[in-house]
């Protein structure tokens, strides 16, 4: 591992004591701690319902299905993202498709999304499903994506793995108010762990109980939900196939405790990104713009590195950094270049402010714990003597 890793976990004595809590109890799994985990999530973003799940690529993959996602359909999403927010498609059977990125936000941009919504109606070829990710933990321009779906008749999914505890307009990302479904990530590297985890959300009551049963088999034990009056008390009915996707209550009770100290951790990744700006301030390095509707969650702290010039270009730069034992990352390599998407005849002129962003783009280290001295080094190795002079 890197001295420096762009992202980690931070546990606390108390997230500790919960885990050992759920050991020495009755139930490891299907216990009390799950639907517990659920209604913090769910509460603390303004969503009437949650579905925790082992993953947030299990969680994408429930909703696409909750959706009625299948063979023949179409899911946009954007290039610079995680695979798993496209490969939920095409694990319905369903194709994928990209809208181009926001050069300033680095989100789907909704200017792109309008135009190819246009194309697509006039060709009959419209999307079922589009999943906006909140890249880096700002969201993405929620309401105009909200009003082309209107218009244009597609159900939203927002892929939301970076940007628990994070606002859009005042609101928290999750309240589902420009869309059917979110999704949120608890890997390490994210904002809350559960080590693995992840939670689907809605306000949608018919939603909620598909994709309960989505996650576990396909099962029901709910009579209102069985083809014919149970059997017995021992009855049980398999509506449809679903998965073991379950959640564990180890899982769940270190994710309670976590959203205990949830906007501690967006407050310090604030403080550490304001110090960043202020260091990389007239260096040759372009810093996160952050449009005025959203507040980051800052899962990423994602810099550019321009060509040419006084300091070190993108590949040097990034050579540097991990050289000096930061582990820097570039999130992403857009989608549409990935050997497995890449047969599916993608254009990469089609997407120049992808292609912009991949040729300049650096995730620094930023997360709760990291020192001052350690943001120094990075910013020093990022910039090289030149930048150091002007920032010291
Ligand atoms: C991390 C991540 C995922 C997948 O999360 P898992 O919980 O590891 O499955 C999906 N989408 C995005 C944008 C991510 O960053």
């Amino acid at each position: 591992m890197s001295r420096i890793p762009y992202g980690r976990q931070n546990i606390s004595e108390a997230d500790i004591e919960a885990v050992v809590q759920v050991l020495r109890s009755d139930f490891l799994t299907q216990g009390p701690v799950v639907p517990e985990f659920e209604k913090v999530v769910s509460r603390y973003c303004g969503a009437a319902y949650g579905v925790a799940v082992s993953s947030a690529t299990s969680a994408l993959h429930i909703a696409c299905l909750a959706l009625d996602v299948g063979p023949g359909d179409l899911v946009w999403t954007t290039p610079i993202t995680f695979v798993a927010s496209a490969n939920c498609a095409r694990y319905c059977g369903a194709d994928v498709d990209f809208v181009d990125i926001d050069p300033r936000t680095y989100n789907m941009s909704v200017e792109r999304l309008a135009d190819k919504l246009e194309l697509a109606k006039a060709v009959g070829r419209l999307p079922k499903v589009v999943i906006p990710v909140h890249l880096a933990g700002q969201s993405c321009d929620m309401q105009g994506i909200g009003e082309l779906a209107k218009t244009y008749g597609f159900r939203v999914i927002e892929d939301a793995s970076h940007a628990i505890g994070a606002s859009y307009r005042s609101e928290k990302v999750g309240n589902c108010r420009y869309s059917d479904i979110t999704v949120f990530s608890f890997h390490p590297v994210k904002i809350v762990t559960t080590a693995e985890g992840g939670m689907a959300v809605t306000n949608d009551s018919a939603l909620v109980k598909k994709m309960a049963r989505l996650r576990s088999h396909g099962v029901t034990r709910y009579a209102e939900e069985m083809t014919h009056a149970p059997d017995g008390p021992w009855y049980y009915q398999q509506i449809e196939l679903g998965f073991n996707y379950r959640m564990t209550e180890i899982q769940a009770a270190l994710g309670v405790s976590q959203m205990h100290r949830l906007d501690a951790f967006v407050s310090e990744r604030h403080t550490l990104a304001n110090r960043y700006n202020q260091l990389l301030s007239g260096t040759h390095v372009i810093t996160p713009w952050q449009h005025p509707d959203s507040h980051s969650a800052y899962h990423l702290y994602v810099v550019q590195v321009p060509s040419g010039g006084t300091g070190a270009g993108h590949a040097q730069a990034f050579e540097n950094l991990r050289a000096g034992g930061v582990g820097v990352n570039l999130h992403y390599i857009p989608l549409y270049r990935q050997p497995y998407y890449a047969t599916m005849g993608f254009k990469r002129s089609d997407f120049p402010e992808s292609e912009a962003y991949y040729a300049h783009a650096i995730s620094l280290p930023l997360f709760p714990g990291l020192t001052t001295q350690e943001q120094d080094e990075v910013v020093h190795l990022l910039t090289g003597s030149a930048g150091y002079q002007t920032i010291f």
